[in-house]
C-alpha cells in the first residue's frame, strides 16, 4: 500500500480537484490519500481566528470569504444540486459559527487548532465526495481517530505508539479484507488525548504522510506538486533550476534544514527510520519520474542545490563590560531564543561576541532584541539575504555573491553559508 500527499496547490479549485481523480486513475494500488486545506485556505482561516481573538469587527466577512471559495469549487464540481455533499459542507461552516458566537474562553493556540482544522476537513470531504461521484471507490477518514498528540497547540508532538496501534487496528484489517482500497484523509491535524483538535505546524500534511507512512508500513510516499520534483533552487529566483533525480535521506533533510521549501523537513524521518522510499512528483506530469529520495547517496553531490532565506537580521550580541562571551552567557542567550521561539538559522562566534542569524518577525525580532539589551550590548542589521550553497565551487560562490556585500561567510566540506547584502 502506497501513501499519496496532495497540497493545497493541487486542490486549489475544481479543475485542479479533478485532476487528482485523474492521477489516482493512474495507480492499481491500495491508497491512503492525505490532503491539505485548498488553495489559501489555511490563511484565510487564521484571518478568521485573528478577527474573532482581536474582536475587529471583520470576523463574519472572513468566514464568508472562505465559505464562498468552497461552494464556487462545490458547484463545479458537482451538477446535482441535491448531493449530500452541500449540507455536509454547510454544517461544517455551522461548527465554526457556533465557535465564534461566543467569545473566546481558551488560549489563541487552542482555539486556532479548532477552527483552522476545518480547512482540512472541508476539503479531505468535497475531494472524497467527488472522487465517489467519478467511480473512484473511496472512504473519508477522519484522521484525528488516528494520529495522537499532546495538547501542544499549533505544534503538537506524535503520541507514536498510541498512533500505531489505532492505525494497526482500524486500516490495515480493512485493506487485508479489500473492504477498502482507497481512503482519503486530513494532513496537518491530530487529536490530542482530550479529544481536542491539535495542528502539527504549518505546512504539517507531509508530515502527515510521513506519520500514516510509518505506521502503515506503507511501500511508498509521493508527495504531488506542482513542481516537476525537488529543484535545485527555487525557480522564483533562478530560471535554469535542475531537477534532483535522486538523493539520500541525509541530502533531504539537509536541504530542508537550510530552508528549501519542498517538503516539510519533519517528513523525513519516520520514512529513514523504516527505510520507506518518498517520490515528489508532479501532478501536472504525474507519469514523468519525479525525485526520488531513499537510502541511496550516489547522486547527492551531482548537482549543486541554492537555498535563499530573504528578510534576515543578524544579530550581535557582545558584554556590556567589553568581557568574553562564555558558555554561561550563552546558555542564557540561547535560553532567550528559546522563550521567544527564534529559530537561529547561522550563528557565529568571536572572543567578545555572539551573532544569530534569524528570519525577520514582526511579533517577534524586537521583543527578542529588546530582551537581549537587558544584559548585552547588541547591534543588529536587517533587510539581509542568507544564501546557502549545497556541494559548491568556485563559481557557484561567484554566482550568488556577485555585486554583493558578504557579512558573514561559512564553509564545511559539502555547504557553503553567506550572510548578504
Ligand atoms: N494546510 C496547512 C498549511 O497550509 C498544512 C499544509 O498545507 O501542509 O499550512
Ligand atoms: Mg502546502
Amino acid at each position: 500500500m502506497k501513501v499519496f500527499k496532495f497540497g493545497g496547490a493541487s486542490v486549489k479549485d475544481a479543475n485542479a480537484v479533478k485532476n487528482v481523480g485523474e492521477v489516482i486513475k493512474l495507480h492499481q494500488d491500495d491508497l491512503v490519500i492525505v490532503i491539505s486545506a485548498m488553495g489559501k485556505t489555511t490563511n484565510a482561516l487564521e484571518s478568521v481566528v485573528n478577527s474573532y481573538l482581536n474582536k475587529d469587527g471583520k470576523v463574519e466577512e472572513n468566514l464568508q470569504k472562505v465559505k464562498a471559495f468552497h461552494n464556487v469549487i462545490l458547484n463545479d464540481l458537482f451538477e446535482d444540486k441535491n448531493h449530500p455533499i452541500f449540507n455536509e459542507v454547510h454544517n461544517t461552516f455551522v461548527e465554526i459559527e457556533w465557535e465564534i458566537e461566543e467569545e473566546a474562553v481558551r488560549e489563541y493556540d487552542y482555539v486556532y487548532d479548532q477552527i483552522v482544522s476545518v480547512g482540512e476537513v472541508l476539503s479531505t470531504k468535497i475531494v472524497s465526495a467527488y472522487l465517489n461521484s467519478v467511480g473512484i471507490n473511496n472512504k473519508w477518514q477522519d484522521v484525528r481517530n488516528l494520529i495522537q498528540s499532546d495538547n501542544t497547540h499549533r505544534n503538537a508532538n506524535v503520541d507514536w505508539e498510541l498512533t500505531e496501534q489505532l492505525i494497526q487496528k482500524d486500516i490495515i484489517p480493512q485493506f487485508n479484507t479489500k473492504d477498502q482500497t482507497i481512503f482519503i484523509t486530513q494532513g496537518f491535524i491530530a487529536s490530542s488525548s482530550e479529544l481536542f483538535t491539535t495542528t502539527l505546524g504549518r505546512e504539517g500534511s507531509d508530515f502527515s504522510a510521513g506519520i500514516l507512512a510509518f505506521c502503515l508500513n506503507a511501500e511508498s510516499v509521493t508527495i504531488w506538486k506542482d513542481v516537476p520534483g525537488m529543484l535545485n533552487a527555487d525557480p522564483k529566483w533562478f530560471d535554469d533550476t535542475i531537477k534532483l533525480d535522486n538523493i539520500s535521506y541525509l541530502e533531504a533533510v539537509e536541504l530542508a534544514y537550510y530552508g528549501a521549501s519542498v517538503i516539510h523537513p519533519k517528513t523525513i524521518k519516520p520514512l529513514q527510520n523504516k527505510n520507506i522510499p518518498l517520490n515528489v512528483k508532479s501532478f501536472v506530469s504525474p507519469t514523468n519520474t519525479g525525485t526520488l529520495i531513499n537510502n541511496e547517496t550516489k547522486q547527492d553531490a551531482v548537482v549543486p542545490s541554492f537555498i535563499f532565506k530573504m528578510n534576515q537580521v543578524l544579530i550581535s550580541i557582545s558584554a556590556k563590560d567589553y568581557s568574553f562571551v562564555m558558555e554561561d552567557s550563552l546558555s542564557h542567550i540561547f535560553g532567550v531564543f528559546s522563550e521567544f521561539g527564534v529559530k537561529i538559522n547561522l550563528m557565529q562566534n568571536s572572543a567578545i561576541s555572539f551573532s544569530a542569524c534569524v528570519d525577520f518577525d514582526e511579533q517577534k525580532t524586537m521583543k527578542l532584541i529588546d530582551e537581549l539589551k537587558k544584559n548585552y550590548k547588541i547591534l543588529y542589521n536587517d533587510n539581509l539575504e542568507l544564501v546557502t550553497i549545497r556541494h559548491y565551487d568556485q563559481s557557484t560562490i561567484e554566482r550568488v555573491t556577485a555585486n554583493k556585500e558578504i557579512l558573514v561567510e561559512q564553509k564545511s566540506r559539502n555547504t557553503a553559508r553567506f550572510i548578504v547584502k
